[in-house]
């Protein structure tokens, strides 16, 4: 059976050009960039090339890169640094559809003392900027906010943003985890001091990642070590995953055009084969700011496992809105925080492409999904038929 991958907000398959670029670093070329032998400086001169490709493609200075592990740790050394740095400040920012890797280490700070604002968003899934501009005060160590939405792809208006945060003097960060790659992104014109994006969503093995830090903005470490990263994150560098990321950005600066294009079509052509084979089904936010590759359907009325289990048999992998903890199935706080109905939050499926889609593919999952809708719905409790649509 054929996989049909539509899951790429999740992982993305590692691109053959960046499995070749990395190989040589297992085998022979296992040297420390670190070193001062010319072994081992071949090594350095590869990688300061990969954070040349990184850099380029969102605008950066090769030293405002910082290469890491995962998203996860870019965004915790980016809210770390500005803390450590404003020792006084208590007060911190984000949103409330942010992902775990910001919105957990928020409320774990909040439980060491910290003040913490969730910015709301509205039915689309829009921030309320006014909001956000109200919660700043003199106290605010760190705003923190997402670029686009990995469940919904909504995408905040972050220059608007940056503007009001920084002309308070408070330092702005944005996880662009999702963003990068798909859109174009600059961060000299976004304004932003500092800017996380992971390899795994772009074609880049999962293990390596990056924070673009603006020059001249305070920075503490999160690793503590050696003077790698020159200073800013201790530890022997991932040779052949940095590698890859390099090879994964240059492949991505490529790829924009036909993510505004090719993608995009595609991703509507599922949206608007779905929604006309299926009552009572709707697109999860704002469909004028989104990521071209993403869509959040919500099927009403049916469990989003239940589509997930059945479009699995047929080798489509997608995701779904919720999260199966502890036996009961909660709606995610995305949905939750764009107070999508209940009957409908519990039945939205993401679907995330890549490059790497076919039109054939997607015709596939038109093809398919609707009748599992309607027999799921035949054996659901609350679905009944004359509902309108
Ligand atoms: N931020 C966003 C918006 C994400 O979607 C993800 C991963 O799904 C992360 C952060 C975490 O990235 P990583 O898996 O590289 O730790």
């Amino acid at each position: 059976m054929d996989v049909i991958y539509v899951d790429n907000n999740a992982t993305t398959r590692v691109a053959p050009e960046v499995i070749e670029e990395m190989l040589p670093y297992f085998g022979d070329l296992y040297g420390n960039p670190s070193s001062m032998h010319t072994f081992g400086g071949t090594v350095g001169r590869k990688v300061r090339e990969a954070r040349e490709k990184v850099a380029h493609l969102i605008g950066a200075l090769p030293e405002e890169i910082v290469f890491t592990g995962c998203g996860t740790e870019s965004d915790n050394t980016a809210i770390n640094a500005a803390i450590e740095s404003n020792p006084g400040k208590k007060h911190i920012v984000a949103t409330r559809v942010e992902h775990p890797a910001v919105k957990n280490l928020f409320e774990h700070l909040s439980k060491k003392g910290y003040r913490t604002t969730f910015i709301p968003v509205d039915h689309q899934g829009r921030l309320d900027i006014d909001a956000l501009e109200k919660s700043l005060t003199d106290d605010t160590a760190i705003v923190s906010i997402m670029w686009a939405n990995n469940e919904t792809g909504v995408m905040f208006p972050i220059e608007e943003i940056t503007q009001r945060v920084r002309e308070r003097g408070i330092v702005f960060h944005t996880d662009a985890v999702q963003t990068v790659g798909k859109i174009p992104v600059d961060v000299k014109k976004a304004g932003v001091d500092m800017l996380s994006l992971s390899g795994h969503k772009i074609h880049a093995p999962k293990g390596i990642a990056a924070l673009y830090v603006r020059k001249g903005v305070k920075f503490t470490p999160f690793l503590i070590g050696g003077h790698q990263e020159r200073g800013r994150r201790g530890g022997t560098e991932n040779v052949s995953s940095i590698i890859g990321m390099g090879k994964a950005c240059e492949l991505a600066v490529d790829h924009l055009k036909e993510q505004a294009g090719r993608v995009k079509t595609l991703r509507d052509r599922l949206e608007s084969g779905l929604l006309k084979g299926t009552p009572k089904a709707l697109i999860n936010g704002d469909r004028e700011h989104r990521l071209p590759n993403t869509t959040s359907i919500s099927f009403e009325y049916v469990e989003g496992e239940s589509i997930l289990l059945m479009m699995d048999r047929l080798g489509i992998c997608a995701s779904s809105g919720s999260a199966c903890t502890s036996g009961s199935l909660e709606p995610s706080h995305v949905l939750r925080a764009m107070g999508v109905p209940f009957t409908a939050a519990h039945g939205s499926i993401r679907f995330s492409l890549s490059v790497y889609n076919t039109e054939k593919e997607i015709d596939f999952i038109i093809k398919e999904l609707p009748p599992i809708i309607a027999k799921l719905r035949e054996i659901s409790p609350f679905w009944k038929p004359e509902i309108p649509s």
